[in-house]
């Protein structure tokens, strides 16, 4: 629905906002992209923790789309952690070819392999500081896997992540690590995984880094940056994408689908946590 904003209603035209309000709106911008993104969720796919964690190495400056296709191809062909180790290197850059960087990706995906079967007996650890060990898996990597695979909360900081939150003014920083802790000083934990799923979601469907579609944003009542983008809200409605995209509801049924699925997930990996 379009927002009932006006330009220059909001927290920007305020005198500077207290760290209760900050928190207020906050969560209130949060449970506005709950009920926009009740399907949010990770678009990688993944059937357990090591699908994932190999999922998102593979998902570094290139899309989950893409990397959905190679991984369906990748796990028939090598299905744990001991067959990824054991892989013709060849084969394996041939597979991982589309997703770009390929070669580099194929190292990374062998030697944390590799050391997954040499120092976890081929299971993927549930501790941020041992995901981190991991030869390719970086702060970003490791939380995705704890929220999505592991249901242990994590704020996952990439470029939409990072853009929005300075847009909604939750921080100023350009560093991954410090927009991380400025924003989960915010929420309570249990909320992280899923604000970090809606603030991408968003991100990628409304909120774009060049034309956010302010006019047809349902945060704008709480976004100090309203204005940014197109506020005319036929002409916003415009630039939305995906599911949101006029024409295309139909792919609202395939996300519900999807949701569900991963939430099984979740709780099948936590149920096998010493
Ligand atoms: S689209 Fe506009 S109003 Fe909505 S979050 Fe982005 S900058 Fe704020």
């Amino acid at each position: 629905m379009a927002p009932s904003r006006r330009p220059g209603s909001g927290p920007a035209a305020s005198a500077p906002e207290s760290l209760l309000a900050l928190k207020r709106r906050a969560r209130r911008i949060n449970k506005a992209l709950a009920e926009k993104y009740p399907y949010a969720h990770a678009e990688l796919d993944f059937r357990n923790p090591f699908e994932l964690v190999v999922a998102t190495v593979l998902s570094a400056q290139t899309t989950d789309v893409l990397v959905n296709q190679v991984t369906r191809i990748l796990f028939a062909r090598y299905p744990d952690a001991r067959a990824m180790s054991e892989a013709d290197p060849n084969e394996l850059e041939a597979i991982l070819q589309p997703t770009g960087f390929f070669r580099a990706k194929t190292k990374n995906v062998m030697a944390l392999s590799t050391r997954l079967v040499d120092e976890y007996d081929g299971v993927v650890p549930g501790r941020l500081e041992d995901l981190v060990t991991l030869p390719g898996v970086g702060r970003k990597t490791a939380n995705v896997v704890l929220g999505n695979a592991f249901g242990i909360p994590g704020i996952t900081v990439d470029t939409h992540f990072g853009r929005l939150a300075r847009r909604f003014g939750w921080t100023t920083s350009e560093d991954p690590v410090q927009i991380e802790f400025d924003v989960a000083g915010l929420f309570e934990p249990k909320d992280w995984t899923m604000l970090s799923h809606r603030v991408v979601f968003h991100g990628r469907r409304a909120c774009h880094s060049r034309k956010p579609a302010c006019g047809a944003c349902p945060v704008a009542n709480w976004c100090p940056s309203y204005g940014l983008g197109e506020t005319d809200p036929a002409k916003a409605a415009k630039l939305l994408k995906y599911e949101l995209a006029p024409g295309n509801e139909l792919l609202l049924d395939r996300l519900l689908a999807e949701t569900h699925r991963a939430a099984e997930i979740r709780m099948e990996s936590q149920r096998r946590l010493p």
